[in-house]
């Protein structure tokens, strides 16, 4: 990274320092800056109770409303609803067709197509879903760009069109010439490419504060400043859900807390926390038309292992992520997922380096949220207490429309409904487990060094290190599968 791209504006941004993000501000301001729900205060009786109250949570919670209107639903979030990376994500609703070849390898060539037939169907149903409950997410329907930025990225996509062609829908993902990535969107940078057809935007925050409206409006109970601190075996074969002010009793408890699942028993191997950092430009909708051409709507990502993924917003702003942050130590969720500058300011550079034509063009706006990385790249759902604990993490930093497919299968599983969904190969543990701390933070550590040296060395067009390359592809010899050839 050479930070003489970034301006003297860019080197002020600070991201965190106890502000939301600026998704989440809006959203709230549109509500006029409700006051949240009450914290949960005393004992109560619940069938199900859901822990977290992010896309996974509140899917989950509408999903049993809408099976089962009588069922008593309660929702303990430690925050508020959206308050996590539900409410500050880069908003991209993608299906999992850049994943098909992968899929294939893991689950065949049955399981991968069930998995990318419901991965797809939950774009969609999410954008049918905003129109018939009044939820102006701004969603918008335009596919997902793949490109290289550099030669050493060329045709990472060639396997995953492959796959999806011989699973018999070439249309899902298809390969473009740098022509073609020219026309959808002008950098300097962009070489050639795919397109993704089942992939949307949203603004996050008006999802998540959308959905929160909806469940309350089916009678979901909703606690919010309510943090879960354990969940015990309790009589009758129920489970005791202690916050700090109460407990519930419940018959099935879901834990839907993202990354912070990394500091429950079930899941703390399972998941690694690591952080992605946005910023978000000032609106210049003509600007952004003129000198890039950018207008269909399509979401783009590069083909690194820190990825940069970015849109443009409704109200023509460019908002663009990285996901350089750092990886999380011991189930610990601090201030290196929302305060770290440094990593903020490799999307800012990201943003410079990919569009010089812009450069008077002011980022306004930084911040940043933990993701849940899984070993195999993909969201998984298992069971804890003897089946009656559902767990749900592993978004890999690409949980807005997979968070819509696991909220679907946690209800089934939770009225105990044997269904398709419900026999998708994400159910059940993600494998291989990441190895016991201190050694899966200081593996992390290594591997994240290795890879950003490694593709900074690519992009300034220079042959990184052999060691860098060796150690970046350890996690694929290891059994892992964490992002683009590592
Ligand atoms: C900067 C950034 C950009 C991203 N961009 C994209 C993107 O463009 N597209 C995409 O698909 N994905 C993206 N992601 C990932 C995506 O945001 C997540 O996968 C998704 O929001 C997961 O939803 P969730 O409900 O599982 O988690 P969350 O939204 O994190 O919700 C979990 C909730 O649990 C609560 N919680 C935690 N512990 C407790 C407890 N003990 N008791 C009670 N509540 C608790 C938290 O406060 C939180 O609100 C991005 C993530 C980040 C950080």
């Amino acid at each position: 990274m050479d930070a003489r791209l970034l301006s003297a504006d860019d080197l002020r941004l600070r991201p965190g320092r106890g502000e939301r993000a600026p998704w989440l501000r809006e959203a709230l301001a549109d509500e006029a800056d409700p006051t949240p729900a009450p914290a949960l205060a005393g004992t109560t009786d619940a069938d199900i109770a859901i822990i977290g109250g992010g896309y996974t949570g509140l899917w989950t919670a509408f999903q049993l409303l809408r099976r089962d209107p009588g069922r008593r639903v309660i929702v303990l979030e430690a925050d508020i609803c959206g308050g996590g990376p539900s409410g500050r994500n880069g908003g991209f609703v993608n299906s999992w067709w850049d994943e098909a070849s992968g899929l294939v390898a893991a689950f065949g060539a049955e399981g991968a197509r069930a998995c990318l037939e419901e991965a797809a169907a939950s774009v969609h149903d999410i954008g049918s879903w905003c129109d018939r409950h009044g939820v102006d997410a701004h969603y918008r329907l335009s596919g997902m760009l793949l490109v290289a930025t550099t030669a050493a990225h060329d045709g990472r996509w060639a396997e995953d069109v492959r796959a999806a062609a011989a699973l018999g829908d070439a249309g899902a993902y298809g390969a473009l010439g740098a022509a073609d990535v020219a026309e959808r969107c002008r950098s300097p940078r962009f070489r050639a490419g795919a397109l993704m057809r089942d992939g949307a935007t949203v603004h996050p925050a008006r999802l998540a504060r959308g959905l929160r409206r909806v469940c309350l409006e089916l009678g979901a109970r909703i606690h919010e400043g309510t943090r879960v601190i354990r969940v015990r075996d309790g009589r009758g074969g129920r489970l005791r859900v202690v916050t700090s002010g109460g407990e519930v009793r419940a018959r099935r408890v879901v834990l839907a807390v993202n990354a912070w699942a990394t500091g429950w028993a079930p899941a703390r191997n399972r998941v690694l926390a690591w952080g992605s950092y946005m910023v978000r430009s000032e609106p210049a909708p003509d600007l952004i038309a003129s000198e890039l051409g950018w207008t269909g709507g399509e979401s783009i990502v590069d083909a690194r292992f820190s990825v940069h993924y970015l849109h443009v917003t409704r109200d023509g702003r460019i908002a663009i992520g990285a996901g350089g942050g750092r990886p999380g130590f011991d189930g610990r969720i601090g201030p290196n997922f929302t305060d770290d500058v440094a990593a903020a300011r490799r999307a800012a550079f990201a943003f410079r380096w990919l569009f010089p034509q812009l450069r008077e063009l002011r980022l306004t706006d930084a911040w940043g949220g933990p993701i849940d990385v899984s070993p195999d790249h993909l969201p998984h759902v298992w069971s804890a207490h003897g089946g009656r604990m559902l767990v749900a993490a592993g978004f890999s930093g690409n949980g807005v429309a997979p968070s819509h497919l696991l909220g679907r299968i946690l209800a089934a599983r939770a009225l105990d409904s044997d269904e398709p969904i419900t026999r998708l190969p994400i159910v059940g543990r993600p494998r291989p487990a990441f190895p016991p701390e201190p050694f899966r933070y200081v593996g992390a550590r290594v591997l994240r060094e290795a890879m950003i040296r490694r593709e900074d060395a690519e992009e300034a067009g220079r042959t990184p290190h052999r060691l860098l390359r060796e150690v970046s592809r350890l996690p694929r010899r290891l059994g892992y599968h964490l992002g683009p050839d590592s």
